[in-house]
């Protein structure tokens, strides 16, 4: 199923060398991939073609993420993740070299960003040349605190992505990360300049590392106003699963209008078949 466009997919998909994917409601669900997906992904990386799983959910880590993704049977490594904490710690050391932070997230966070040599300041906190706030599943008022002082005196502000809920088990959903800055705006007034999807720099940044064109690249996700959004904002081939939190419904009255809907990324198969090349 597809809108209409000037050209088909068997044309386009080949041609594609960088597939990025969003990780829940697109290649797997809480615990169970999605039917298909590994076969995507196999068909990917034998025809030499890229993939990254990007995802906002900065709780967790690259390594967690990629311990998690081979525990689904995905024998990826530590180039087929980007997390808004690793696009976030780009960012920051991108404008100050060696940066202290203040940082509301959580432990995996922090070692995340101080292995870009970010120096996470526990006391001393007005030595903090930014305040960073992620998912922070680990969040104590005593952090809310810091950061409203931190807001007071006017440090640079970033969020690592603007989620306001992460979807878990039986369609329910937890307070995450965009919710937290509502917060603390409604506290300080201050609003933080946001890393992650729908960031275009999560697109960009990685055609650059990988030397690819963004033509060459497609997004294919689940959420209109991150993975769809990200995409348009890059320039890139947008996909929309139906197999995660979108309707053809929400996809119709969305403001973000992907290039194909589909039902899921097991509709890409055939178009990565070895005599389509
Ligand atoms: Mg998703």
């Amino acid at each position: 199923m597809h809108q209409s466009q000037k050209e088909p997919l068997q044309k386009i998909i080949p041609r594609k060398e960088l597939f990025l994917l969003d990780l829940d409601g697109t290649t797997y669900i809480e615990n169970r991939l999605i039917p298909g997906a590994l076969d995507f992904l196999n068909k990917i990386t034998a025809q030499n073609k890229q993939y990254i799983f990007l995802t906002n959910n900065s709780s967790k880590s690259n390594s967690d993420y990629v311990r998690k993704i081979n525990n689904l049977g995905i024998s990826a490594g530590p180039d087929n993740v980007f997390t808004s904490g690793q696009a976030t710690a780009v960012y920051v050391t991108g404008k100050k070299t060696k940066p202290a932070i203040y940082c509301v997230g959580t432990q995996s966070l922090k070692e995340e960003l101080e292995s870009y040599g970010i120096t996470i300041l526990e006391s001393d906190i007005d030595n903090a040349d930014f305040l960073v706030i992620g998912f922070d599943m680990e969040l104590e008022y005593h952090k809310l605190e810091k950061a409203c002082y931190l807001l007071s005196i006017g440090k640079p502000y970033i969020a690592t992505h603007p989620d306001l809920v992460c979807p878990v088990k039986d369609n329910r959903f937890i307070p995450d990360c965009g919710s937290f800055c509502q917060m603390l705006e409604n506290a300080t007034g201050r609003t933080p300049t946001y890393i992650g999807k729908p960031d275009k720099k999560m697109i960009t940044l990685l055609c650059e590392q990988r030397g690819i064109s963004l033509e060459k690249a497609v997004m294919i996700g689940d959420r209109l106003y991150t993975d769809i959004a990200v995409g348009l904002n890059a320039g890139v081939t947008t996909f929309c699963v139906l197999s995660g939190e979108s309707t053809m419904e929400d996809i119709r009255k969305s403001e973000f209008q992907p290039d194909f809907v589909i039902e899921s990324i097991a509709e890409l198969n055939r178009y990565l078949q070895d005599d389509l090349e």
